[in-house]
């Protein structure tokens, strides 16, 4: 067999994979998101031109997260960072951060996303010796209210473009996009909330301040004393009797929480547990940030009618 006349054919096999490999100097952006609605919104920005590691996963404890052995390699590697901020993440993501050691993900810099600036904490505290366990300064679960996410996207797209300017068009064009469907989606989730304001529904953490205040909701009974505090069996009976007081009917648990301790305070006060998450992935049909809070408006307004 004559190879040397052979080789012919492995220019059509060797080219296609030399147009279509990206070289160096394309190489996608890299972003490392440490929790999965950061990364949901990462994705809806940066589609296929990045490379998305999300630290957290939909089930964790966003408060309290074990390193996990791709954290420092992934942040070490990083052309941008995207956390909440307002000190969710410290305490979890500054051990790995401090050995990852890159200067482009330094706060400051182009490439660090803080998803909390400019947004107005409820349940602000001014100092951190005021602030409880798992809050230390303020509530951090603002993500969950869709005004907060479009502006927070618009971070990121800001973020991608100065990290990655030759695709800063298209990360701006997917922002755009990103914001048009919220904004619509936002009147079709009031429509499906109005009248629905003198309803409570209990909680097991302090979750929800951010989406009740949007659409004008109650979630005002909490089984932790305090966020990040164990509930413990005086601060419970004071919560049964709160439910009984305000009618309430449902009891809204997170993935990571003792669901069994919440049935058992459902069952005294002939109410449900109902399963709820910030994040994408969380409960079932959640893929997309948009496809979470679809859920989450549809299980409120199933819960309280
Ligand atoms: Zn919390």
């Amino acid at each position: 067999m004559n190879i040397a006349g052979n080789t012919k054919w492995l220019h059509w096999l060797i080219l296609p994979a030399l147009v279509f490999c990206p070289l160096p100097g394309q190489a996608k952006l890299k972003v490392v998101a440490t929790l999965p609605d950061l990364g949901s919104l990462a994705r809806e920005i940066g589609k296929e031109k990045i490379d998305l590691v999300v630290l957290g996963k939909p089930n964790d404890d966003p408060h309290y997260i074990p390193t996990r052995a791709n954290f420092v390699p992934s942040l070490r590697n990083a052309d941008v960072l995207i956390e909440t901020g307002a000190d969710l993440e410290t305490s979890w993501l500054s051990p790995p951060l401090q050995k990852a050691q890159n200067p482009k993900i330094d706060i400051g810099k182009p490439g660090r996303v803080d998803a909390s600036q400019g947004i107005r904490l409820i349940e602000m505290v001014t100092t951190v010796a005021l602030g409880s366990e798992a809050h230390p300064r303020g509530n951090p679960h603002f993500m969950v209210d869709p005004v907060n996410a479009a502006r927070v996207a618009q971070y990121i797209a800001k973020s991608f473009a100065a990290t990655d300017p030759t695709n800063a068009a298209s990360y701006d064009a997917n922002y755009r996009k990103f914001d048009a469907v919220v904004s619509a989606k936002v009147r079709g989730w009031r429509a499906i909330l109005q009248d629905l304001q003198d309803k409570h529904l209990a909680a097991y953490h302090d979750s929800w301040p951010y989406f009740a205040r949007r659409f004008d909701l109650r979630i005002d009974v909490f089984l932790e004393p305090k966020p990040g505090s164990p509930p413990t069996p005086a601060h419970l009976t004071e919560v049964i009797q709160k439910m009984k007081e305000n009618h309430i009917r449902g009891i809204l648990v997170e993935p990571y929480q003792d669901r069994r301790l919440a049935e058992k305070i459902a069952r005294s006060n002939d109410a449900t547990v109902i399963d709820f998450s910030l994040f994408p992935g969380g409960i079932p049909d959640t893929d997309s940030y948009v496809s979470l809070i679809d859920q989450l408006v549809k299980k409120f307004a199933a819960a309280v009618k």
